[in-house]
């Protein structure tokens, strides 16, 4: 039987899989690596670089260098590396060559039939151009198929009634998102939505900036200025936007970067998740517009898709999460690699096309989001239950991720880390997994900061620990068989709720949590502001908002002297105008300000 291999010809990425003994996996390249990135180049000789190679003489000889060819696919354009024109289609066959080597020596026979990848919004003279290249690179093109096509197939090729998508596809380059119903091995596209310029490159350039104008502003010198500069500080930011996708914070040094007076300069920076979330929002937004059009396209509302699927490396970012869920109400799935479901699905296209019997892309994930327990502030009320989510549930294992939190008083001298599984943004509905104490904090104000790091293994093995930042004191605690204990409290919970049928009793415990050091607590309250919120003749809800207004300013004030200028400039005008309201005794802008205050304080926390 013929072999047919599935590839994702990507803007930024190329891909190539198959269904190897029913299970669709990836093939990889000599080095072990899975993504091929799609650039070719010629080096100072005349040979030919394809990926990695070129991808890294890029910024330094682009009329050596071509990225991004499947913007050009179907126009009658010509491409010179160095004295040699090609086509777009020679160039696209250099890459899908390239991939169909990688499939040949890693199944140790030839491969002549593939099924390619193309946007749903591709034209038919773009997907003919697509044909094209697969032929001059030797291959016989079984089909050409819809990128959300081929994720819908990746993930649920043959559901047991008609299912409804959403296909989220956020690349390097490009983003779009798209309906798909799919019902016995058939998928139908709905409608399609996107913008052609947009992706997780777009983020790499914000923080290039961010970067940047912070060297620029500490020693007078641009880093943009020099092509070789630029593209190093691009190669860290890009690691750096990885890193934050798992931790709370990047890291960014490169020494020996420029040079002043003979001197040499070196960049050494650290960017928080709150404050690139910041900056990669507004585009994110862009992206939940489109998405509103698709479903409006499609004559349908969130409620009736019943599946969210991530596809594209940028997914991996964990604001497109947390936006998606609360816009669509209902978990994403991203457990089968984002970069890799379109080019698994091509390989399920093509086994479908050649008889043989595909089962499911074997993955091991979490079922079940693991978090712990904070304090937070709801109009100044504190909220002891308040679930913080660090691995979300579907996750691929192993996995490890970061969060950053902070003490809630004064010379807080311990924390009690209360870890949880489950989906309930209170934990007391949620599953108590275990938990630990890290003593001997630093004598500092509120808002010491403590990076909580949860890793689950393969088997179901969580490690917690928790680090004091600014000194690096850790205590872990290592829980076995975290996933068994929720089928276990589970078990219990439906036996009580059986027994509860039989003999009605009151409610469960409740969990609480108190900071360690509490009792000795000494908030210095603003006394005329006391005074105020006891003031007889206000009316009662006027004393209210006063009264939760005044541990805000006092959280913020001790907040202010570690803040960064930007966040300290926004936190001094909020806190203006919240006097001034408090002055006015203006009830709903006391409100509105103290909410707004809240939000600025939990961000920089
Ligand atoms: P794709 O076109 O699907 O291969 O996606 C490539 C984009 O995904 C590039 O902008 C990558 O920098 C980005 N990307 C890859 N891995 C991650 C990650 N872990 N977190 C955030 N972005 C990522």
């Amino acid at each position: 039987m013929d072999t047919i291999i599935g590839i994702d010809l990507g803007t930024t990425n190329s891909e190539v899989a198959v269904v190897r003994d029913g299970v669709p996996v990836v093939l990889r390249g000599k080095d072990g690596e899975a993504i091929l990135p799609s650039v070719v180049g010629l080096d100072p000789e005349g040979r030919l670089l394809v990926g990695h190679p070129a991808r890294n003489q890029l910024a330094l000889a682009p009329d050596r260098t071509v990225r991004s060819i499947k913007r050009r696919m179907g126009q009658e354009a010509t491409v010179t590396l160095g004295d040699r024109a090609f086509s777009p289609q020679e160039i696209s066959a250099i890459i899908l060559r390239t991939l169909k080597e990688w499939a040949e020596a890693s199944l140790g026979h030839p491969v002549s039939k593939a099924v390619i990848t193309v946007p749903a919004f591709f034209t038919e003279g773009q997907r003919e151009a697509t044909r094209e290249a697969g032929q001059l690179a030797g291959l016989d093109v079984a089909r050409i198929i819809n990128e959300p096509t081929a994720a819908v197939l990746t993930y649920d090729p043959h559901p047991p009634e008609q299912e409804r998508l959403l296909v989220y596809d956020l690349g390097g380059g490009t983003f779009d998102v798209s309906i798909a119903q799919v019902e016995a091995g058939v998928v139908e596209i709905l409608s399609s939505h996107g913008d052609t310029h947009l992706g997780g490159d777009d983020f790499d350039q914000l923080l290039l900036d961010h970067v940047c104008e912070r060297f620029l502003d500490e020693h007078g010198i641009d880093l943009r200025d020099s092509l070789a500069t630029k593209a190093r500080v691009l190669r860290a930011v890009e690691e750096a936007k990885k890193v934050l996708s798992t931790e709370a914070a990047a890291r960014i040094e490169e020494e020996f970067i420029a040079e002043a007076e003979g001197v040499p300069l070196h960049l050494r920076t650290t960017i928080d998740r709150p404050e690139y979330e910041g900056m990669i929002l507004p585009l994110l937004d862009r992206t939940l517009s489109s998405l509103d059009r698709a479903l409006a396209d499609a004559g349908l509302s969130a409620h009736q898709v019943s599946k969210v699927v991530l596809v594209g490396g940028a997914t991996r970012t964990p604001l497109v999460h947390r936006l998606l869920r609360e816009r669509l109400g209902r978990p994403v799935h991203a457990e089968i690699e984002p970069d890799l479901a379109v080019a698994l699905g091509a390989a399920v296209q093509g086994a479908l096309i050649a008889g043989v019997d595909v089962g499911p892309v074997l993955v091991d994930i979490t079922p079940h989001t693991l978090g712990i327990e904070s304090l937070d502030f709801h109009h100044g009320l504190p909220d002891l239950h308040r679930f913080a989510p660090i691995i979300e549930r579907n996750t691929p294992l192993p996995a490890s991720r970061t969060e950053l939190f902070g003490t809630v008083v004064d010379g807080q001298k311990g924390a009690t880390i209360r870890v949880f599984q489950g989906e309930h943004a209170d934990t007391r509905h949620n599953t108590f997994v275990g938990e630990f104490t890290i003593e001997g904090l630093a004598d500092v104000h509120a808002g010491n900061s403590i990076v909580v790091r949860l890793d689950l293994d393969l088997d179901g093995i969580l490690k917690v620990t928790a680090t004091e930042r600014a000194t690096g004191l850790a205590r872990h605690v290592t829980i076995d068989n975290a996933m068994e204990r929720f089928r276990a409290r589970h078990r219990t919970d439906a036996v009580d709720r059986l027994d509860d049928l039989f003999d009605p009793s009151p409610g469960a415990a409740v969990v609480d949590i108190t900071p360690e050091s509490e009792d000795d607590e000494e908030v210095e309250t603003d006394a005329s502001l006391s005074d105020l919120a006891d003031d007889s003749t206000l009316a009662p809800e006027v004393r209210e908002a006063i009264r939760s207004a005044i541990p805000l300013i006092e959280r913020a004030e001790r907040l202010l002297p570690r803040a960064n200028d930007d966040d300290a400039s926004e936190l001094l005008a909020l806190l203006t105008d919240l006097r001034a309201a408090l002055d006015r005794r203006a009830e709903a802008d006391i409100r509105r300000i103290a909410t707004e205050v809240e939000d600025l304080i939990f961000y920089m926390e």
